[in-house]
């Protein structure tokens, strides 16, 4: 397989800080896109990544999941983009098309499992991880590239691509909508989008915060109400009372305590995705026939069916533009849920 070497930020080591590095690219084969990448989204799962904090992940390790940028290449077999188009990747650019879940368009649970974007094994170039989008290009199957709808902004589209697509998924698959009231924790990148998407979908949404500056804000994003959830009387006021839960914190938490909030049959999701185990208590969910579930990304079919959901109702995300060199620096602030509400790396800066 024929490569080309490229510029990317990435680590060597669980305990190193991000740095530039060289990563090489396969030449376009003849059902992928090249792809030059103008914008990548700071998903907190690229730092659980890069630190190995959900089990040893692959070095050199290059994030980025949330891509945006021009079409510069087609292989000579590509239908669906030409030069030009402005497209995205998500989490996943490779899954066997041939499993169940494949055929039904839920490859991100294909049985012998997708390829995520980066840190998974490369079926292109054996012995290589896949390498994400901190970097200048990428090259991937047409088939799990999705199409930038024109009336969304480029930058702030690409945290749909993870972000959009793992709040979206679990609210269509809850029948989120009018007479439901949702709850969303956990206001960084993916519950600001969950706010946006679960109030576009109709229903009534109460925000969850640790933050008091985000409490002020989250009416904005859409929020009919909003509990500061360190306060113990405003948890209160929401017992029994939620149809369904969104939980997107990416840290350990008081799972209890939300799943009390939940009506009978309610459902509590879990998209956060804590290096530790969360403790669940059997009288949590067998007082009320309630759900403990989780839900993840989406398929890719459901991805673009989101993008276009979100170019219809105009909802972008609230994106924090910074430079490749700003990334362990924001990766310190995603920490302390210091975000409003999703960074974007302008890729432009990967030139300096
Ligand atoms: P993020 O932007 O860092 O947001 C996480 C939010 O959780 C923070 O803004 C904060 O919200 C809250 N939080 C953080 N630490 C907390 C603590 N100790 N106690 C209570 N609340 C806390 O992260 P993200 O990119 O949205 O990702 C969230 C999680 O989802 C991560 O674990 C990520 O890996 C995971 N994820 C899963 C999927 C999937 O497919 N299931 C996809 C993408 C990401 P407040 O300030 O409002 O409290
Ligand atoms: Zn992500
Ligand atoms: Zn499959």
């Amino acid at each position: 397989m024929e490569v080309k070497e490229i510029k990317a930020f990435g680590t060597k080591a669980a305990e190193a800080p991000l740095d530039q590095i060289n990563i090489n690219r396969r030449k376009p084969t003849p059902h992928d896109v090249e792809i030059e990448i103008l914008f990548c989204g700071v998903c907190h799962s690229d730092l659980h990544t890069a630190r190995s904090e959900w089990g040893p992940s692959i070095y050199p390790c290059v994030p980025g999941h949330e891509i945006v940028g021009k079409v510069v290449n087609v292989g000579g077999h590509v239908s669906k983009f030409k030069v030009g188009d402005m497209v995205g990747v998500g989490c996943m650019v490779d899954s066997c098309r041939e499993c169940q879940y494949c055929k039904e368009g839920q490859e991100q649970f294909c049985e012998p499992g997708m390829t995520g974007t980066y840190n998974s094994p490369d079926k292109n170039l054996p012995n290589n991880p896949t390498f994400g989008g901190y970097s200048e290009s990428i090259v991937v199957d047409e088939n799990y590239v999705l199409r930038i709808p024109d009336n969304l902004d480029p930058a702030a589209a690409a945290p749909l691509l993870c972000a959009g697509i793992t709040t979206y998924s679990p609210l269509h698959h809850w029948k989120v909508g009018p007479g439901k009231k949702v709850g969303i924790v956990g206001i960084g990148g993916l519950g600001h989008m969950g706010i946006k998407i679960a109030k576009a979908m109709g229903a009534h949404v109460v925000a969850f915060t640790t933050s008091e500056s985000k409490f002020a804000e989250a009416k904005r994003l859409g929020a009919d109400e909003v509990v500061l959830s360190k306060d113990r009387a405003q948890m209160a006021a929401f017992k029994g009372k939620l149809h369904f839960i969104l939980d997107c914190v990416s840290a350990n938490h008081d799972i209890n305590a939300y799943l009390a909030l939940l009506r009978v049959d309610g459902a509590l999701a879990l998209v956060g995705a804590p290096e530790h185990p969360l403790p669940v208590s059997a009288f949590s969910v067998i007082l009320g026939r309630k759900s403990f579930a989780g839900s993840m990304i989406g398929g890719i079919a459901e991805t673009q069916d989101m993008l276009d959901f979100c170019a219809e109702k105009n909802i972008p995300a609230d994106i924090e533009m910074i430079d490749i060199q700003q990334i362990n620096e924001a990766y310190e602030r995603l920490l302390k849920g210091d975000v409003k509400y999703r960074f974007v790396i302008d890729m432009a800066s990967l030139k300096k």
